[in-house]
């Protein structure tokens, strides 16, 4: 989408008088707020931001723009790692103000909600009958459900019970033409068309409603912190733990330079300062069945070098150790104003080469990192550090993101684990993708948007864009 163009004359006051009041914002000191998402390398001014109350006020705004010709882009909460949520020069459509949860039905154990409530905010209206959402990003506090299903989001959790798509019944899109569509999993014949839109990062249109699936809250949970003085002993352990026949609910590593940053926090979990990696491993099931995978696990780690192991004794010490993974992110903004994070999911056995790796990649050219990330799953996030105010800086990190990229291909890895591409690895998509593979993926935008104006631009490399924009 091109910063310069205007909005063409006439589509404010259409979206104004279609919207309720104070529901559109066009002016540059207000809409500086949402310029990027969370990868702030990635950022273009919006032409306006609009904010639809419901699903009737969003089909108008999807109308309006469709008849304009104007690109848009749905952004949810602007917690996305990938600058999928920019309108540069477009329109953004967000759905913060689409927060109701609209049914929990807890005998078919679904809920239906729309797509701007948290993801938190699901297992908590659920915990009344027992039940719980279960994907759950590091992100769950402050993210929502539209940009979880766009984005197919992983979480420590989905190791074991699988990522969004695995828990969503069925969803409504807003066509980008402003057609509305309720799509399931093909359980009445015909293909899984909610499995095509789930991930489709806000090209095929907006999701205007989502019925997830809802579970029971587990009976026994159970975590110990595993604490070890080199980190390629912890990415051992990872897969030792499964080698001993136990699937961990959740498998977390963070390392040193994590442990310093988070311990200077308010965030401390009294995690020692000299560890060069801790993992956290949780088991869940029935209570016996949960204690005897941990202590199967705590096995595998002391065979691994594991130098000690700490057990979360109360749900207060659970949650403290949680506390301390979940907000992690956050704590980095003590040693930078900015953070690249990575995310690439590789096969566990390369974890124990490949940590020591970026470190040594990092150190090369001369930036900070600090990792942590959902190791039982292969997902790592190389956390690079720097200031973008700087270019030099800039550039070395893009250039140590290229290499730790490419280094996670070369061993049989993706370009995402979970964070969604974007457009900051849209570049990246021949590296996993051949041609065969994109032409399907571009028939399939084609036949929701043949004007391609949803999220142009954004995961697939778009040969219209030129055209269009
Ligand atoms: C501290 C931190 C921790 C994180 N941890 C995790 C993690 O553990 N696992 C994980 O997977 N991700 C994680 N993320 C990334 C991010 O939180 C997820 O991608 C999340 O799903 C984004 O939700 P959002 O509401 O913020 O979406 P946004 O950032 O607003 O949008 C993300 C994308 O979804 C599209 N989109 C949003 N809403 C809609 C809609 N209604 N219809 C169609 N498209 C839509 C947007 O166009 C954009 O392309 C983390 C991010 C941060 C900052």
């Amino acid at each position: 989408m091109s910063s310069e163009r205007a909005l063409p004359a006439g589509l404010l006051p259409a979206l104004r008088a279609a919207l309720h009041p104070g529901a559109v914002i066009d002016d540059r000191d207000r809409l500086v707020a949402y310029e990027a998402d969370a990868l702030t390398t990635s950022q273009g001014l919006p032409g306006a931001a609009v904010f639809p109350a419901d699903r009737d006020e969003l089909i108008q705004v999807i109308r309006l723009l469709h008849e304009a010709r104007v690109p848009f882009v749905a952004r949810g909460a602007g917690t996305g790692l990938a600058g999928g949520a920019v309108a540069t020069g477009g329109v953004l459509v967000c759905t913060t103000r689409m927060h109701r949860i609209l049914e929990v039905d807890a005998v078919g154990r679904t809920a239906l909600v729309e797509p701007g409530v948290l993801t938190d905010s699901i297992s908590a209206a659920a915990e009344v009958h027992g039940l719980r959402y279960l994907p759950d990003p590091a992100s769950s506090a402050a993210c929502t459900i539209g940009g979880n299903v766009a984005m197919n989001s992983g979480g420590p959790h989905c190791l074991k019970h699988g990522v969004t798509t695995d828990h969503v019944a069925a969803l409504e899109m807003i066509l980008p033409d402003g057609t509305p569509l309720v799509v399931g999993r093909g359980e009445d014949g015909g293909l899984d068309l909610a499995g095509v839109f789930v991930g489709s990062e806000g090209t095929l249109g907006v999701i205007s409603r989502v019925r997830v699936n809802l579970a029971p809250i587990a009976a026994g949970v159970r975590t110990f912190l595993a604490l070890f003085d080199s980190v390629a002993d912890a990415g051992r352990a990872v897969g030792q733990i499964f080698d001993a026949g136990v699937v961990p609910v959740a498998l977390e590593l963070v390392d040193r330079e994590t442990i310093a940053v988070v311990e200077a926090s308010v965030f401390a979990a009294g995690l020692p300062l000299d560890t060069e990696a801790a993992l956290v491993v949780e088991c869940e099931g029935e209570a016996e069945e949960a204690a005897e995978d941990l202590d199967e696990a705590e096995k595998a780690v002391l065979a691994c070098g594991a130098r000690e192991v700490r057990h979360a004794h109360s749900e207060e010490e659970r949650l403290a150790i949680w506390q301390a993974r979940k907000k992690a992110y956050g704590a980095l903004g003590r040693l930078a104003p900015d953070v690249f994070v990575q995310d690439a999911a590789v096969p566990r056995s390369t974890l124990p080469d490949l940590l020591p790796k970026f470190v040594e990649i990092a150190h090369r050219h001369d930036l900070r990192l600090a990792n942590f990330f959902h190791a039982g799953d292969g997902n790592v996030h190389p956390n690079l550090l720097f200031d973008r105010r700087d270019a030099e800086q800039v550039a070395r990190v893009q250039s140590a993101g290229a290499e730790i990229m490419a280094l996670c291909v070369h061993v049989g890895g993706t370009i995402t684990g979970e964070h969604g591409v974007g457009a900051d690895k849209v570049r990246h998509m021949d590296l996993v993708f051949g041609e065969p593979e994109l032409q399907i993926m571009r028939a399939l935008r084609d036949a929701t948007d043949r004007t391609g104006l949803a999220n142009p631009g954004k995961l697939l490399p778009d040969e219209r864009e030129d055209e269009t924009t």
